[in-house]
């Protein structure tokens, strides 16, 4: 028992109960694995980690973290063909940046490739395995149906010893890829498929990542996946729904075994609109080249929404706040803006950057001054104190920030109308040039000298503040905007004959190339986030150079969450 926790810590830790951790907590009132709670989180590394894997990840180390214990991080990599050392590292990479470090070394299921072979040796010794020659088609035929049973296979009957000499050979790589394979001896009538005589092992003649040409026969995931649990002493082996099938197999093999038994647990994979959650599918946009690599900003992928400008501690409040279930169900990509949001607004500086420039001439303000107006860096956090922004007679403003024909409601600049300039002044708008097309190129102004600071000495009141970029002294940038990869909230939702490919958004990218931004963002940091007053919250890309900086929108202001909430609660 943990002594540290006996009972309710649900109280004392505040972390979100679910039934999980119910299982969790009646396992150390009984004592049932002697007070300890050791996860994994087992990655095949056959692509990047993305969203849905975090909620995993977030799961396994956050349980094992509360309760004392530990997590290995276990790659599982028994499918030599799909694997790769660049995943394994990205992986690594990945769960360390979400803020979550396994115990000792990471761990593989190749390391057991030994013990398997043995293990699957013992079972051939007790009639509880044989080989059989089926094609993988034969298998699939015999098989049977969810309605009908299946037909045992001719070679079910084999001797140990016929099975101990081919099972050898198979090894010994004497027969080609899907001549032969070891099944497990259990019941081709049985009502869950998984049971009916699965395959354990097949011949591949492949090179793997680790073992090389050690092995040309390669355990099937099933065969391996609780043992390598149970060799690692595993106590709660958390996995997602569609493996709830596979329990009984997974039980099945640790008890013929007669070896440790750790207990799977199965919860709801995550889903997200207008996201896709699937490796295989992922690796298609990538190879497609429908984005950039598989660490796009637009992807769903760690490396994707960490280069996006997305924040581990987002991320983790995200996967709190998403709950585990027993059903698996579709998230609101929203609530991740959200969260994304929540944490920036606290910890992003702001500044002053101007996306679509217009150019802002004010008439009546010296030639050459400058002005260095203080600006508040971030007003959620004091600490972060206050910068000085240059001001001048020649601006930049938001093209969306002036209209000649200002609809209704729209208080910003437009002929004979005054707003504030965040910081700086009050300035009124005095005429416009336009181009031979007739578009607005530069406005005129005048400024009120007693304004400074945007007070109005004589209370005067004006309705619209915008932010704006002195001309001398902006720094050019480039500017990604994105919107979501998929138009449709399901992207796997298309016509017959498509492919969720037909569902990518053309507009998911928009390049900005003469963005201008204030002095103060001359070199930042890569990585660096940053709130762009009144547009969003956008991180320094990795394409940067110097002088010549490159944001990524991570998000944009508007909280849609926020609306959806109330249109909600409002039902
Ligand atoms: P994919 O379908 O993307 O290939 P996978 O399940 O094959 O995913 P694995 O590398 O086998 O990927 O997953 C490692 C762990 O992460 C598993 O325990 C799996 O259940 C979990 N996982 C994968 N996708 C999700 C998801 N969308 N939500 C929650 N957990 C997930
Ligand atoms: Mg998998």
């Amino acid at each position: 028992m943990n002594e540290n926790k006996p009972d309710g810590p649900a109280e004392s830790t505040g972390a979100p109960s679910n039934f999980v951790r119910d299982i969790i907590l009646d396992d150390l009132k009984t004592n049932k694995y002697g007070g300890r709670v050791h996860t994994r989180f087992p990655p095949e590394p056959n692509g990047y980690l993305h969203i849905g894997h975090a909620k995993s990840i977030c799961l396994n180390f956050g349980l094992a973290a509360e309760f004392g214990g530990k997590t290995n991080l276990r790659f599982d990599d028994t499918n030599p063909e799909k694997e790769e050392t660049e995943y394994v590292d990205s992986i690594m990479e990945n769960v360390r940046w979400l803020g979550f470090q396994w115990e000792g070394k990471p761990l593989y299921a190749s390391d057991y490739f030994d013990q398997l072979y043995e293990w699957a040796v013992q079972l051939i010794n007790e009639g509880k395995a044989y080989v059989c020659d089926l094609t993988a088609d034969e298998v699939r035929h015999y098989r049977g149906t969810l309605t009908e049973p299946g037909n045992e296979s001719p070679y079910r009957d084999r001797s140990v010893g016929e099975n101990l000499d081919l099972f050898e050979r198979m090894r010994a790589g004497e027969f080609p890829d899907g001549s032969r394979t070891l099944r497990a001896k259990i019941d081709m009538a049985a009502k869950n498929l998984n049971l009916r005589d699965p395959v354990m092992y097949r011949i591949l003649h492949a090179e793997h990542h680790r073992t090389g040409d050690k092995w040309c026969i390669y355990p099937m995931y099933d065969f391996a996946h609780g043992q390598s649990d149970s060799i690692e002493r595993i106590t709660h082996s958390i996995c997602t729904l569609e493996f709830e099938d596979h329990r009984p197999l997974y039980d099945w093999y640790v008890e013929a075994l007669g070896i440790y038994h750790p207990q799977q647990i199965e919860f709801d994979r995550l889903n997200l609109t207008y996201t896709l959650l699937s490796k295989r599918k992922l690796l298609q946009l990538v190879q497609n080249g429908n984005v950039r690599g598989w660490d796009d900003p637009r992807m769903p992928t760690l490396a994707g929404i960490k280069r996006r400008g997305y924040t581990p501690e987002a991320i983790r409040a995200f996967c709190g706040s998403i709950g585990v279930s027993k059903t698996n169900g579709s998230i609101e990509l929203g609530l991740l803006e959200h969260h994304v949001r929540e944490d920036l607004n606290r910890r992003a500086l702001r500044v002053m950057a101007v996306l679509r420039p217009l150019k802002v001439v004010i008439d009546n303000y010296p030639e050459g001054q400058v002005e260095e107006m203080e600006a508040i860096n971030n007003p959620e956090d004091a600490s972060a104190g206050t910068r000085k922004v240059p001001f001048s007679r020649v601006l930049y403003i938001e093209q969306d920030d002036f209209r000649e024909d200002p609809p209704k409601q729209y208080y910003r600049l437009s002929p004979g109308r005054e707003v504030r300039l965040r910081y700086a002044y009050l300035v009124t708008c005095r005429s416009v040039v336009k181009n031979q097309r007739g578009e607005v190129v530069e406005i005129h102004c005048t400024y009120d000298p007693a304004t400074k600071g945007g007070n109005t000495p004589d209370g005067r009141r004006v309705k619209s503040t915008i932010h704006w970029v002195s001309a001398r002294h902006a720094v050019e940038a480039e500017v990604r905007l994105y919107e979501t990869l998929f138009s449709n909230p399901d992207p796997n939702k298309v016509e017959t004959g498509q492919d969720f490919t037909a569902n990518l958004n053309p507009n998911s990218l928009e390049v900005l190339t003469e963005c201008k931004l204030e002095p103060s963002l001359a070199a930042p940091a890569e990585g660096a986030r940053y709130q762009f007053e009144r547009l969003g919250y956008f991180s320094v890309d990795a394409d940067s150079s110097p002088g010549k900086p490159v944001f990524n929108r991570t998000v944009a202001l508007r909280d849609s969450w926020a609306k959806i909430e109330k249109r909600d609660k409002g039902k």
